[in-house]
């Protein structure tokens, strides 16, 4: 096993098993067999002791080699006595206080257990409408969201990791300007991500150039209107400068949900990667594709076979994750169990390009990425359609638009792109399709000294091509980019690309070509440089919406005072 440094400090401090003493009670081995050892339990009723063994092995292998990672709750808490493996969770919030308070108990729960929450805030009734059982005024979405930030902060000091949330509004909400502008002030509501909810009306507005109205979810009455270019100029400045809040396609989100008899969606979970109906739940994982490399004679391609063999292990893994999962609430067992959703993703999706000498900003990288994910797609809902003829299809099958077109699967969804966040440092590999930040970087460690990280892939090439030398990756480190570096040959320059050298388009098709064969959504932050302005976050709010994505989140460089990684420098 070759877990970096890095990799195994992560583990040490939250995923292996301690005592009460603190003490590790086990390596990277022994959490690997772990986790393997409790999810491939589900299958004792189905086989044999020794097939059981058998797929325990294939689960271990396929963790232990890189190749496949669950998400960090399933590493974490697999057999063990808390048991939570999912990472995304959404809550419904109905418009009264016991409910209210009954969803924040629920959600400091969850995080507790290392699961993100989302919440639409959307059915609570307007700032200032009357509360009929007091005499009062109602607060509003916004005073409640703090509530719910506020139970975060507190329970990130107890739980397996830091509690994350999404906060939703639906952009028709009579407090739609208070939601949108709630994050102004950059030490506000830290745990939450947010998003608006756009839907179809409101876009023709936009294009119209119309007013849209507003309803007060409590009365559904039209409670006033606003100008759609106003509301959606809005949305950009307050993107602009601070990056917050996202947008979320919600009908769009909706006309993929396969089980519209159950419910509609109203959020998804914190990263926007995941929309879920409520109470419902998700397990994700991800596969390592910077490792599915061979070389015929020909030069380096995609090993589609080996793909096709992680997949199949995959959606087994992902499956047998929703029987032996501990739910935080009886309502999220029942419907999760119902629809047995998994998200199968990817990671090192930079790092293939690399090995593969193919500019991510390239029409090859699209076609490449859409051939990818088309494949994961076909094969994922391949090996649930085996698994619902030895297991069953998902209770909710026959409600379902799967039973409409005669495919029976056991699974309602398959497919998800999540960030990967700590799984790709785990891996050691660019996380989920993004882009890497910077080819080479000073790490400042123990005292004050400087250790130079490089790309692996980069540093291989940069030995091969001739060209390696520690002050050049110095160089590197302190411009951010290889671009016009004169030591560099051209083709090397072009394949090796970071985040601020890939145009904000060539962000948003890349997203729009994963999504296009992803059952759920696509976790992506379009990048921009500081120089961008508010016109080109409105364009890339824009293509974002034309090219099919279900949602859109932008960064502008420098633009939040606290960054967490600036180029050049890591700490
Ligand atoms: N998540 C969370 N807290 C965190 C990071 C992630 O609750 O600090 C949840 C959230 O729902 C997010 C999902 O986990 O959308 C997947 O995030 P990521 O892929 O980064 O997680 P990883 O499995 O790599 O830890």
């Amino acid at each position: 096993m070759i877990l970096s440094d890095n990799a195994i400090k992560v583990l040490e401090k939250r995923y292996f098993a301690k005592d009460e003493n603190g003490q590790l009670l086990e390596d990277s081995a022994g959490m690997f067999r772990r986790v393997a050892k409790a999810v491939a339990a589900a299958d004792a009723p189905y086989v044999s002791a020794l097939a059981l063994q058998t797929i325990e092995d294939e689960f271990y292998e396929m963790m232990s080699g890189l190749e496949f990672l669950p998400n960090s709750p399933t590493l974490m808490n697999a057999g063990r006595p808390l048991g939570q493996l999912s990472a995304c969770f959404v809550l419904p919030i109905e418009d009264s206080m016991e409910n209210i308070f009954e969803t924040l108990k629920n959600a400091a729960m969850i995080h507790k257990s290392g699961g993100g929450t989302g919440f639409s805030f959307s059915r609570l009734r307007p700032k200032g409408s009357a509360v009929n059982s007091t005499g009062g005024v109602a607060s509003g979405p916004v005073s409640f969201m703090k509530v719910f930030n506020a139970a975060t902060e507190a329970v990130k000091q107890g739980g397996t990791r830091r509690g994350a949330n999404m906060g939703l509004l639906r952009v028709d909400h009579p407090d739609i300007m208070d939601f949108i502008t709630a994050k102004q002030d950059n030490a506000d509501i830290t745990n939450f991500n947010l998003s608006v909810g756009i839907t179809e009306t409101f876009m023709k507005a936009v294009a119209a150039n119309a007013d849209y109205d507003l309803i007060d979810p409590h009365s559904q009455t039209i409670t006033g209107s606003l100008n759609a270019r106003a509301v959606f100029a809005a949305i950009v400045d307050m993107a602009w400068r601070n990056g917050e809040p996202g947008i979320i396609f919600l009908d769009r989100l909706n006309q993929d949900n396969v089980t519209p008899e159950l419910g509609d969606f109203e959020s998804t979970n914190p990263c926007g990667e995941q929309p879920l109906l409520p109470y419902e739940s998700c397990n994700l994982g991800s596969i390592n594709v910077s490792l599915l490399v061979t070389d015929q004679g020909n030069g380096p391609v995609l090993d589609f076979e080996r793909l096709v063999t992680v997949v199949k292990k995959a959606v087994h893994f992902l499956d047998n994750v929703i029987d032996v999962n501990k739910y935080p609430l009886p309502e999220i067992e029942q419907i999760t169990k119902s629809t047995r959703k998994i998200g199968l993703g990817i990671m090192g999706w930079a790092d293939l390009l690399f090995r593969l000498n193919i500019p991510y900003n390239s029409q090859p990288a699209l076609d490449l990425a859409e051939q990818l994910i088309g494949v994961i797609r076909e094969q994922a809902r391949e090996a649930s359609a085996e698994l619902a003829e030895r297991k069953g299809v998902f209770p909710q099958f026959e409600k379902s638009t799967h039973c409409q077109h005669g495919i029976r699967v056991r699974n309602a969804t398959t497919t998800t792109i999540a960030p990967t966040g700590t799984l790709s440092i785990l891996a050691g590999v660019s996380s989920g399709i993004e882009p890497l930040f910077a080819l080479a970087y000073i790490r400042n460690v123990m005292d004050n000294d400087e250790l130079m990280e490089t790309n692996p892939f980069f540093k291989q090439a940069a030995l091969t091509g001739g060209f390696y030398s520690e002050p050049l990756m110095r160089t590197i480190a302190a411009r951010g980019t290889i671009k016009g570096l004169a030591a560099l040959p051209a083709s090397v320059q072009a394949v090796f690309v970071t985040a601020h050298d890939i145009s904000p388009e060539w962000h948003v098709k890349m997203q729009a070509a994963f999504q296009k064969h992803t059952d759920n959504a696509v976790s992506k932050t379009v990048n921009l440089s500081s120089k961008a302005t508010r016109e080109d976050v409105s364009d890339i709010f824009t293509l974002a919406y034309e090219t099919g994505c279900k949602g859109v989140t932008i960064y502008r460089d420098g633009s939040r005072d606290l960054q967490v990684l600036n180029i050049g420098k890591v700490n």
